[in-house]
């Protein structure tokens, strides 16, 4: 199997699944407890904070550890909206789902939203962003790398414009996509939350943490018994914790060496060899600054799921569009906001640092030979499907 669908998860390293099994087995008293056992384990998940803050370079309480990104985005979003006086949002029409359904719902509640779309490059402008700032705007979200497409958006540019506001909006970053391969500084963003999920950088799934700038106005989704400083209640997932921690240093250490740079050679290599390998294969954007980790490639006139389903035949996993994109059908949200046609069929090959060359050549042969299966057998039949992953 050649697996280039780690934008939607990544094998965990092996040093985090020890490290959990350990605290799992080991560590099962609860933080909260006054007893040794208890302090033991309080001091693994301050430890994995200090781990997951160093690779930030951020102070420890200023993270919340949550279930995944997707609760670190609603926590950044609905607790930033719910907790300030105005009641209009602003964000891009390409967030993931995570964000646009805490949106959606901020709506239903009488909160008015701009969807700021993005050029066909994949970028949104950080200037028409900052226009549809209002005196009212409650919360900007832009994501820090769109999610299929990989592109980067103006985080820091956008962040600049809005402090010179006399009535700065909380600014929240979905920082999922992206973090482990780019050095994320949160406080030079100029933002006021940042939401990472572990499972993207060979950590495990259902771990992830809001950070949270110091002074930023949050109301917790649900308080329970006070943990995580009052800002997210319930006894504390530890094992997933300490994975995190693991693999936010394993990825720092690997970043130190280089592997964003690596990975984005390996990105482009594959790119270029699928473009000369598949007739009318093409970038699906270009000219804009991309995470390292996400190829993204159009095939006009070409089905992406026969595409899709041909790649598995000859091992290679990947997704159309995006990740969770197999269980929903019409045009991706995101392929539809760049203006791209319903008969052009887009693959996101993503990688991770674990990719090797020799993976990569032989994926994009086995494109080649799917693109000839697929173009010899069937008309276009299938749109792009939705995608959230
Ligand atoms: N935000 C983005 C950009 C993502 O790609 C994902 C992952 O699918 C999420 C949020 C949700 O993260 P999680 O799967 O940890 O809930």
């Amino acid at each position: 199997m050649i697996y280039l669908d780690n934008a939607a998860s990544t094998r965990p390293a092996e040093e985090v699944l020890a490290a959990m099994t350990q605290v799992g087995r080991d560590l099962f008293a609860n933080p909260a407890a006054a007893h040794p056992a208890g302090a033991a384990a309080a001091r693994a998940l301050e430890a994995a904070r200090a781990e997951l803050a160093r690779t930030l370079d951020v102070e420890p309480e200023e993270l919340v550890f949550t279930s995944g990104g997707t609760e670190a985005d609603a926590l950044g979003v609905l607790g930033a909206a719910r907790a300030a006086r105005g009641r209009h949002l602003v964000v891009t029409a390409f967030e993931h789902p995570a964000v646009t359904r805490a949106v959606e719902a901020l709506v239903a509640d009488g909160f008015s939203v701009d969807r700021i779309s993005p050029g066909p490059d994949g970028v949104v402008g950080a200037e028409a962003v900052a226009a549809a700032v209002r005196p009212d705007t409650a919360v900007v979200a832009v994501m820090l790398a769109q999610n299929e497409l990989g592109t980067l958006q103006p985080v820091a540019e956008i962040g600049r414009r809005l402090a010179e506001r006399p009535r700065r909006p909380h600014l929240h970053v979905d920082a999922v996509q992206g973090f482990g391969l780019v050095r994320l500084r949160p406080r030079a963003l100029g933002a006021d939350t940042v939401a990472l999920s572990a499972h993207k950088l060979h950590g495990p799934r259902g771990a992830g943490a809001l950070w949270i700038r110091p002074g930023a106005r949050l109301q917790p989704l649900w308080v329970g018994g006070g943990q995580e400083r009052g800002r997210r209640g319930g006894t504390e997932n530890l094992p997933a914790a300490v994975g995190f921690g693991q693999a936010a240093r394993l990825a720092r250490e690997a970043m130190d060496r280089g592997a964003g740079e690596a990975v984005a050679a390996l990105r482009d290599r594959l790119e270029q060899a699928a473009v000369a390998a598949v007739a009318g294969a093409r970038p699906t954007v270009v000219g804009a600054a991309r995470t390292p980790h996400i190829a993204s490639l159009a095939f006009p006139g070409l089905p992406a799921e026969p595409l899709l389903h041909a790649l598995e035949a000859r091992g290679v996993l990947a997704s159309a569009g995006s990740a969770c994109a197999s269980r929903l059908s019409g045009p991706s949200p995101a392929l539809k906001s760049i203006g791209l046609d319903d008969r052009t069929g887009v693959l996101r090959l993503s990688l991770s640092r674990k990719t090797t060359a020799a993976e990569v050549e032989a994926a994009v042969a086995a494109l080649a030979d799917a693109a000839r299966e697929v173009r010899g057998a069937a008309p276009f039949a299938l749109a792009n499907r939705a995608g959230r992953g």
